[in-house]
């Protein structure tokens, strides 16, 4: 199941909310700030070629930052329409032992599901590791528990946390929840444990890492089965969010005499329930010749 989907309502945040913070929080996360982020030092951001481009996107995301971070009510409190557009590369510290931050992996397990596409058009926003109902699943970084709750559709018990590195984690299909919203946490606390609720066919861990509201692929940095941070930083540029190219683009496809749901459902590498759902049919319904069908 698109998982981004099920949670996928977005809502603007009211700017009063962005005004009104409490002013404790922002200045406990503006410390924790680590050196290369969020455009503070300008000289040195500046100094060369590939900092001015840093630069530069760090300035317009800025603006886009704190509905990441305050918002109570969405997983995708911030989603801009293309990302790729807006966005310079970045390099983000995931650990960093100098200013004391540190990454934890959440739960050792097997990967059962990697991020990216599964039976041809499902895409996957995280990853999925194995574990026992139960098992302990800790924060991967310091952080704010953005949101906790209950997602009926998909993600079961879980939990956002928005982090002073600019990114979030997401964590899903918890039997219980140990923290609530709002709740400052440590690398490595305890945020729940793990189960099967929501979209799920079996204990795991759904896991994700966002950055600006949207899920990247970070399997390359991380070995879950032996909980082991790979790389120390994580680079970000529009490359990193070239599937969603592929995910937000609608294909149409005009039936030519001889063709069925079948043929076209094999051809596209979709099921034939999803094609005729795409499209307002019944899988049994019969197509005539010149009909545009919508396949992705
Ligand atoms: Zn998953």
């Amino acid at each position: 199941m698109n998982l981004r989907r099920v949670s996928g309502k977005e809502e603007p945040i009211p700017l009063e909310e962005v005004v009104l913070l409490p002013m404790q929080r922002f200045i406990w996360l503006l410390s924790l700030l680590p050196i290369q982020s969020w455009a503070t030092d300008s000289t040195r951001a500046t100094s060369s070629p590939s900092g001015k481009a840093l630069y530069a996107g760090l300035e317009r995301l800025s603006e886009e930052l704190p509905r990441v971070w305050w918002d109570r009510q969405w997983v995708n409190a911030c989603r801009p329409k293309d990302i790729r557009s807006i966005i310079a590369p970045v390099r983000i510290r995931l650990e960093d032992s100098m200013q004391g931050f540190h990454f934890v992996v959440p739960v050792k397990g097997r990967v059962a599901s990697g991020f990216g596409y599964r039976r041809g058009w499902q895409f996957h926003f995280g990853i999925d590791v194995e574990l026992r109902t139960g098992d302990t699943v800790v924060a991967a970084m310091d952080g704010e528990v953005r949101l906790a709750g209950y997602d009926r559709g998909g993600y079961g018990y879980f939990c956002v946390i928005a982090h002073p590195n600019g990114l979030e984690t997401v964590y899903g299909h918890f039997s219980r929840l140990l923290v609530e919203k709002e709740q400052l946490v440590k690398a490595g606390d305890p945020i729940g444990l793990g189960g099967s609720t929501g979209y799920s066919t079996g204990p795991h861990l759904h896991f994700e890492v966002r950055f600006m509201g949207e899920p990247i692929d970070v399997s390359s940095l991380l070995d879950f089965e032996n909980g082991v941070l790979l790389e120390r930083e994580l680079q970000i540029s529009a490359e990193s969010f070239a599937h969603l190219e592929r995910i937000r683009s609608i294909v149409y496809h005009t039936v030519r005499s001889g063709e069925s749901l079948y043929s076209i459902s094999r051809r596209y590498g979709i099921s034939i329930k999803y094609l005729a759902a795409l499209n307002g049919l019944s899988p049994q319904s019969i197509l005539r010749p010149g009909q545009r069908l919508r396949v992705r």
